[in-house]
């Protein structure tokens, strides 16, 4: 037993996959196809996808942004969790990425329930801002680039409604974080960024080390 975060060793994350993971067919073989991309570890593991997809379902969220697509894997997962009606407006640059995204959306059923916007994600969300719609979103799910997290994070932060929620991916960042001597602009942004949220009164927080570190932050 033990009341610190257990340092999962192979085998224990093994057991806890294999107890808690339930991955539809769909989303494992775009997780396969995806490991085959240089780029692959930009992909969220399977459980954080699930545990996304149960927070949708939690908050009883129906309307969601997503800043960094890659190959539609969280969007994905956080579709499937919606109600019918439900929206994901999604946000990447990559044409080559999002159409495997496309692909698996499509063939999952939930196509027509994420609207992507292939534009810097700053554009997408100041034009959604100016559009009026500020305080409509209920969900949140920042994975981009490290260097616009905290404009990321103030653009969310006004598109959520009260009660609404921002995930945000990597704030672990490997551990190097907490290294003094990584003084490169990513780790440097997701450092000030979350010293930043610790000190933000217009939210509260968690910081779980899933994955590669998962903030939850309550818009109050
Ligand atoms: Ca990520």
């Amino acid at each position: 037993m033990s009341n610190k975060t257990l340092s999962l060793n192979a085998a224990l994350y093994d057991y806890l996959l294999a107890v808690s993971l339930r991955e539809p067919d769909v989303l494992e073989r775009l997780r396969a196809e995806t490991a085959r991309d240089p780029m692959a570890r930009m992909q969220s593991a399977p459980e954080q996808g699930q545990f996304m997809a149960l927070l949708v379902q939690l908050s009883g969220a129906s309307k969601c942004l997503e800043i960094g697509v890659f190959t539609g894997y969280s969007a994905l997962w956080v579709a499937l969790a919606l109600p019918d009606d439900g929206r994901v407006v999604a946000c990447d640059t990559s044409e080559k990425w999002t159409a495997i995204a496309r692909r698996y959306w499509e063939e999952a059923g939930v196509a027509g329930r994420i609207r992507l916007h292939l534009a810097p994600a700053m554009e997408t969300l100041d034009r959604l801002l100016d559009d009026g719609e500020a305080g409509s979103f209920d969900f949140a799910f920042i994975d981009a680039d490290k260097g616009n997290y905290r404009n990321y994070y103030e653009r969310s932060l006004q598109l959520l409604r009260p009660g609404g929620l921002i995930v945000i991916d990597n704030t672990l960042w490997s551990g190097d974080v907490a290294d003094p001597s990584m003084q490169d602009v990513d780790t440097v942004a997701i450092r000030q960024l979350n010293e930043f949220i610790h000190q933000d009164t217009r939210v509260e927080l968690s910081l779980l080390p899933v994955a590669d570190g998962l903030t939850l932050v309550l818009k109050k």
